[in-house]
């Protein structure tokens, strides 16, 4: 599984930065000295920042110390998270981002019906996911476990900072913090002026501006069947392309494959017969916390959300027969060897009937 995040590195990454270097022409090129780019493994993946512009070097740095910064206030897997000790001692004062996170966190679990919902954290645990000791939990251990995933019972009082979670609840930003991250470092590519700069955070790509030649950035998207090319090609600026999808991170027992993406209702991993979901944002957040959960809500409620929301954010959506589908905003900046259906609001359809 570890050769998979390598893989995303190079879908998501290279791709975005070598194909598109090949259109660069060379007066475009801009100087060695105006780039900068640093690969830096942290929250559980590999991420790598890339920064065009005087003050580039700079950035990259920047950028590096405040993903190291967020890893160790977000992460469940470090002992001395702002999260971790939430988890332990149940209630506390929290800094401005994880007030931040799970206030959007929350919005996300009430507008998508629960689907994405943070305090799924001791099911992950039951599953063996955060320590990597794989197991399939009794079904009872599940119902009982269950009785605690309710994010609706997180107060969260935003004025004074603090939150409280109900006994045996714990929470994990996992499905969530890898977005926020590359929002913030859009943020210090503003502060520094930064002309043209790529973020890729294991699955998660973030743009800023076009490339340094004014062209848009292409960006793969990884195809979830092993060995196989890209799904498809997407050609943007500023905006985050966030991947989600069971074979990210799996098990296999008994000849049966369980992933990282746990249904809330069930506490069983979400079969909706999705194989993954590409929400296309400026927001990285949204991305993030959507793609998850579009993941678990499937096809049709996940195209109904959508309909909806069509202003915040596009969807890729492959489902487990092959069949891709892709909403109405991307349609005209997504390029794919394989067929795909485009879908349109129900406004739009109206409109042009
Ligand atoms: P992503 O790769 O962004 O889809 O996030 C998957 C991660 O989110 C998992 O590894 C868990 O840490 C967490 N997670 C799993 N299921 C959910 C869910 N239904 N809602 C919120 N977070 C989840
Ligand atoms: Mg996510």
């Amino acid at each position: 599984m570890k050769s998979r995040k390598w893989i995303q590195i190079l879908l998501a990454c290279m791709l975005a930065l070598t194909l598109c270097s090949c259109n660069r022409t060379k007066e475009q090129q801009p100087d060695a000295a105006d780039f900068a780019q640093k690969d830096i493994y942290a929250m559980d993946t590999v991420m790598t920042v890339t920064a065009y512009g005087e003050r580039a070097e700079e950035a990259v740095k920047a950028a590096e110390k405040e993903i190291n910064r967020l890893d160790n206030l977000l992460s469940t897997g470090k002992k001395d998270s702002e999260i971790s000790a939430l988890n332990d001692a149940k209630k506390g004062a929290l800094s401005k981002d994880c007030v931040n996170l799970i206030a959007k966190s929350l919005k996300i679990f009430h507008d998508t019906d629960g689907a994405f919902d943070i305090t799924v954290y001791p099911l992950m645990e039951a599953w063996g996911f955060p320590a990597k000791n794989y197991q399939v939990p009794e079904k009872k251990t599940i119902e009982n476990l269950l009785k605690n995933v309710d994010a609706s019972k997180i107060h969260l009082n935003e004025k004074n900072a603090s939150v409280t979670l109900p006994k045996n609840a714990e929470i994990d930003l996992g499905g969530i913090a890898k977005g926020y991250t590359s929002d913030k470092i859009m943020e210090i590519f503003r502060s520094y002026g930064v002309e043209a700069g790529m973020v890729s955070l294991g699955g998660n790509v973030q743009t800023y501006r076009t490339k340094p030649d004014g062209s848009l950035w292409k960006v793969g998207i990884e195809n979830p069947d092993q060995g196989k090319d890209y799904l498809g090609i997407l050609t943007i600026r500023d905006q985050a392309v966030v991947t989600s999808g069971g074979y990210e991170r799996y098990f296999e027992k008994d000849g049966k494959r369980y992933h990282h993406i746990i249904d809330p209702k069930t506490g069983y991993p979400a079969e909706t017969g999705l194989k993954s979901v590409t929400v296309v944002s400026e927001d990285g957040t949204l991305a993030d916390g959507l793609s998850t959960a579009l993941f678990v809500m499937g096809k049709a409620k996940a195209l109904d959300y959508w309909n909806r929301h069509s202003g915040e954010f596009d969807v890729i959506l492959e489902e487990t027969d092959g069949t891709i589908t892709v909403t109405g905003g991307i349609a005209e900046s997504f390029t794919s060897e394989y067929d795909f259906d485009v879908i349109e609001t129900e406004r739009k359809i109206a409109e042009n009937e």
